[in-house]
């Protein structure tokens, strides 16, 4: 067991460490304010190669493994949880699906401009009706004639309304395919396929979030990645490995929280000369002591299903392990730290309230905490 960290993972940390106290940090706020997706920090993505993290350099990615792809997405969710989840979702769900699931020809055709940032991706599962349960999602998928017309609607789907490449899922009506689900990769602007609301939000608020409506969507043979009917076990292999990513997102923002509550203690102490016995100050020592170890041990728990994926062994219970772990602490850690700050943690002023919004997304999103303990302990009962 080695936890050093390699020569390359160390340096594409430090840049992404640099571009966000450079870049982002000054200004996320007021994209979070205005509720703006942020094209001016996807620029940023694009020229550090973020929008390519893991794929092959043949198609245009950069090649890095998971763990540094992880200590990436920390790194940014310690910035900003929004531009995170922009980066986390585009790689680990719609990039990686084409990737798993999709054929040579569209591997070549999609990845390589999804790396370049020229085009955004979007994977779209949830429906009004259908999030934990994928399999009872409700859009059709009709094969008339050599070509999928697809009817129904998506929601909450991340870069809704400003991706370019969509993979998209629907239930095939035909039950000569599988009865199941298949998955769809298709560009902005085909026919049928409409942005609806863009959703308002309480937390990642600069992330774009949005419903989708297929009404008559038609699409060739060529758009089905994967198997027709057969997308369930896709999707679950790519939440899979989004799991392990989003780890990462929720570690960055309660070390992003942490950081806070070490700079406020440290200034009252400075500044008021308040004496290491004080109450107040003991009881704030203790909490911020604890959640340095649990971040620590989330990390940890992070980097083993990073390292399992790299390997190329079973990485399931693992990876629900780290996503329960860091989104509950995600949760935990905002909230005590805003609690050190006193009636200044009520104040929009106060530098964690951000991180305290952002934070219930990561208990929600790509398997609920409920979901990641009903796999777990599917596993433990098996065993
Ligand atoms: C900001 C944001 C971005 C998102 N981005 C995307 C995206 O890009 N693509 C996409 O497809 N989806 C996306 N989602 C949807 C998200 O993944 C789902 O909301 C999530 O999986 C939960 O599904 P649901 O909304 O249907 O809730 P439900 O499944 O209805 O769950 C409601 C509650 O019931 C609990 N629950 C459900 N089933 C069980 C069970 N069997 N046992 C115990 N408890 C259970 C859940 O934990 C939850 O607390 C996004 C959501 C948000 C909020």
């Amino acid at each position: 067991m080695d936890f050093n960290l390699r020569p390359d993972q160390l340096e594409i940390q430090r840049k992404v460490r640099e571009f966000c106290e450079r870049e982002v940090m000054p200004r996320c706020q007021e994209y979070d304010r205005k509720e703006t997706f942020s094209w001016e920090f996807v620029e940023g993505l694009k020229r550090l190669g973020l929008l390519g993290i893991l794929f092959p350099k043949e198609y245009g990615g950069q090649g890095f493994d998971n763990t540094a792809y992880c200590l990436i997405l920390e790194e940014l969710g310690r910035a900003d949880a929004s531009l995170a989840l922009t980066v986390e979702s585009h790689n680990s769900l719609c990039s990686n699906h084409i990737f798993l699931a999709g054929d040579e020809t569209q591997k070549r055709k999609y990845l390589p401009r999804l790396a370049r940032g020229e085009s955004l991706g979007a994977w779209a599962l949830t429906e009004p009706e259908a999030g934990s349960d994928a399999s009872s999602i409700k859009t059709t998928a009709v094969l008339e004639g050599g070509t999928w017309i697809l009817n129904g609607s998506k929601t909450f789907t991340t870069q809704g309304s400003v991706a370019g490449v969509y993979v998209i899922f629907a239930k095939n009506a035909d039950a000569s395919h599988g009865n199941g689900l298949t998955a769809f990769v298709c560009e902005k602007g085909a026919p049928g396929l409409d942005v609806g609301k863009v959703e308002k939000k309480m937390g990642i608020r600069s992330s774009d979030t949005a419903q989708l409506h297929l009404s008559g969507l038609r699409l060739s043979q060529d758009h089905v990645v994967g198997r027709p009917g057969r997308a369930f076990r896709d999707a679950m292999r790519v939440l899979d490995g989004g799991r392990v990513g989003i780890s990462g997102v929720a570690i960055g923002i309660a070390r992003g929280a942490l950081e806070e509550g070490i700079r406020w203690v440290k200034a009252r102490k400075e500044e008021f000369g308040i004496r290491p016995d004080n109450v107040g100050l003991t009881a704030a020592q203790k909490v911020l002591a604890d959640l340095a170890a649990e971040v620590d041990a989330a990390r940890l728990m992070m980097f083993r299903a990073a390292d399992l994926m790299d390997r190329g062994e079973k990485f399931s219970k693992e990876a629900s392990m780290s996503k329960l772990l860091s989104g509950d602490l995600a949760m935990k850690a905002t909230t005590q730290v805003l609690d050190i700050f006193g009636p200044h943690g009520a104040s929009m002023d106060c530098p964690v309230q951000r991180y305290f919004r952002d934070a219930k997304l990561y208990q929600i999103g790509e398997g609920s905490s409920q979901i990641q303990e009903l796999i777990i302990s599917r596993y433990l009962l098996a065993d």
